[in-house]
């Protein structure tokens, strides 16, 4: 079996440990003569997979006791919904526009109330993180909306979005469990998780207490935060598979990789080999404006189609998949999550010089 370094921005590649472990208990979890795919998530063998992944988050993230850990279906897309039904209480919101997954999150809460978009990058492209000052934001917004990591772009907030006192929400789906943030000074972090903690089909949501239960009228029951939050996420059948999916992603951090901190040191090292080897080459080139680069999502051109095409063509069948850019944006992207090796960017790299020296 050669398995591939798998460069796709999600569902992406995850840590072969946690995918070794799930195999293994694939017929039998523990004693108890059944798959976790086969057991009632209301079984005692079950509850203690789903408390044992809040008890992983909440250590990791450090998340205070005044938040709840909520585990949801609908993928990251329908927190552009429910967010506005739960948190526009009188009415106003504003948004920073960052890219396409920030701009859907702004459409989708105009369906809701007055949603201001109050900075944005598309004049160039979204190749950059606007400057944000408090004195942009409405002082009667019910909560400010960011993307943290624009993973088509490849930008992130690299200094914190200064909203001033409003209600910060902020869309984690390609940054969550790389880097140590301070969950207090949010008031609500979402993510999808088919990118650095699981299998899709899970949507983990971290909400401030007192920003519960204020749901708009004829919200939808499996819209309001406060059924999931008092129902401990089994108001009906949660994600089973993929929470326990996402607690093996999240023990694999805790006990192979030494805490989200060590796993940072990793992210940056592993950005630093590519960022550095784009600022060298004379044929490959980083998109985004140095300060605000990702260290998850790096997209990257030669400047020619051809070449670009030539190099998706001949990376995929060395065992680089993945590497096209976003349909809506072209060249080539590496998404290089938590779960990609150091070795998977070194051998990147290495090939990129290969086929520079080759068609350069
Ligand atoms: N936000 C961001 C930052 C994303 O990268 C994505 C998916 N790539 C989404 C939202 C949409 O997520 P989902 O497919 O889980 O709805």
């Amino acid at each position: 079996m050669a398995r591939v370094y798998n460069f796709s921005a999600g569902p992406s590649m995850l840590p072969e440990k946690a995918l070794q472990r799930a195999a293994s208990e694939m017929l039998e979890y523990g004693s108890s003569g059944q798959s976790v795919m086969e057991m009632s998530h209301r079984s005692k063998e079950y509850e203690a997979i789903i408390n044992e992944c809040e008890a992983l988050f909440r250590e990791l993230l450090e998340i205070p006791d005044n938040y709840k850990v909520l585990f949801l279906q609908g993928g990251a897309s329908t927190q552009f919904a429910m967010v506005p039904m739960n948190l526009m209480k009188t009415g106003k919101a504003d948004f920073v526009v960052t890219g396409q997954w920030a701009k859907k999150a702004w459409q989708e809460a105009a369906k809701f109330g007055d949603a201001k978009a109050v900075a944005s990058s598309a004049d160039k492209t979204f190749s950059y993180i606007p400057e944000l000052t408090p004195d942009m934001f409405r002082p009667d917004a019910d909560y400010v909306h960011v993307c943290y990591n624009n993973t088509i772009y490849g930008t992130h907030y690299n200094t914190f979005p200064n909203v001033g006192d409003r209600p910060l929400v902020a869309d984690m789906s390609s940054c969550i469990m790389s880097e140590k943030v301070d969950v207090s000074k949010f008031a609500m972090i979402y993510a999808g998780a088919q990118k650095n903690i699981g299998p899709a089909g899970l949507t983990v949501v971290i909400i401030r207490d007192d920003l519960i239960g204020n749901a708009k009228e004829g919200t939808p029951t499996m819209l309001d935060y406060k059924i999931h939050a008092e129902n401990g996420s089994m108001y009906n059948t949660p994600p089973t598979y993929s929470i326990y999916m996402c607690k093996l992603v999240l023990e694999w951090i805790k006990n192979d990789m030494g805490g989200v901190e060590a796993v940072n040191k990793i992210n940056q090292h592993k950005a630093k080999l590519f960022y550095d080897y784009l600022d060298s080459s004379a044929m490959f080139k980083g998109t985004v404006t140095p300060k605000d680069r990702s260290l998850m999502n790096i997209p990257f051109v030669t400047g020619n189609e051809e070449l670009d095409k030539l190099f998706v063509k001949e990376s995929k069948e060395a065992g680089f998949v993945n590497l096209k850019g976003h349909r809506s944006v072209g060249g080539m992207r590496a998404s290089i999550y938590n779960a990609m090796p150091v070795e998977g960017v070194e051998k990147l790299i290495e090939f990129m010089k290969e086929f520079e020296k080759k068609n350069g």
